[in-house]
């Protein structure tokens, strides 16, 4: 597998490419895995799908699957409503997720500007129930609180081979900023912990879609 990357960093980097390293032989010459930042000239700059191959700085990258992740914004009926800004997001009260364009309209996930807040499913439900209780509070004529949001995404970067994130954010002058409380997996000598991240991510999947959808 090749990452070409238009970005020099990712999140969780440092845990993932030791859990490249330990499973697929990562910065060695037979390694599984292969990850080109910008700097290397990692940015994708064409596409030719009849000869299965991405054009980048660095050269041509023929492979048998490409997995090509386009330039993202708002989906269109956010722009047909006239949320987005000029960048195709949609700018919020960062305390109650309104949109500081059109009134009484609320936009939380991926499509809203929640600044340090990453572009998550974690992150939309944590800003969901800031926006609900924001509502509650406007229809009961209450000013709404100080909202503490949180993000956790795991990954399995093999089977039993988990990685893991977690941050919490607050409002600072109307901008969503992280806690210096916030994390990523250690690097350690025990075998058991990035097994015991892999039980559990099963564990907080299983709990976060049911708190999404039950
Ligand atoms: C490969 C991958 C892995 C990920 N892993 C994680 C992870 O481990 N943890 C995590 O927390 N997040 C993860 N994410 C991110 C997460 O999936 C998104 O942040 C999250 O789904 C955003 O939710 P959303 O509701 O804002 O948008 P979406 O999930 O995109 O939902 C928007 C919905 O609106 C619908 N829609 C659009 N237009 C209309 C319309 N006109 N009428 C009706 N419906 C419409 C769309 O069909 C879609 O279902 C991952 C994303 C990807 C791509």
């Amino acid at each position: 597998m090749i990452i070409l990357d238009h970005k020099d960093a990712f999140t969780k980097e440092v845990p993932f490419k030791k859990a490249w390293e330990r499973l697929y032989g990562f910065n060695t010459p037979n390694a599984m895995i292969e990850w080109i930042p910008a700097a290397q000239g990692g940015k994708p700059k064409r596409v030719d799908v009849d000869r299965m191959t991405v054009i980048a700085e660095a050269g041509a990258f023929k492979a048998d699957v490409i997995n090509y992740i386009a330039p993202q914004r708002a989906s269109p009926i956010a722009f047909r409503m006239g949320l987005t800004n000029r960048e195709g997001w949609c700018p919020v009260n960062r305390r109650t997720f309104e949109s500081e364009i059109v009134r009484d309209v609320f936009v939380i996930g991926d499509a809203a500007v929640a600044d340090a807040m990453p572009k998550s499913g974690y992150s939309a439900n944590s800003q969901a129930k800031v926006a609900a209780q924001a509502i509650a509070d406007q229809l009961a004529g209450r000013t709404p609180g100080e909202p503490s949001m949180i993000n956790v995404c795991y990954s399995l970067a093999g089977e039993n081979y988990g990685v893991s994130i977690v941050d919490i954010f607050k409002v600072v002058d109307n901008r969503i900023v992280k806690l210096p409380a916030s994390g990523v997996s250690p690097i350690t000598d025990s075998p058991a912990q990035p097994l015991l991240e892999a039980i559990y991510q099963r564990n907080w999947h299983r709990t976060f879609a049911n708190d999404c959808f039950a």
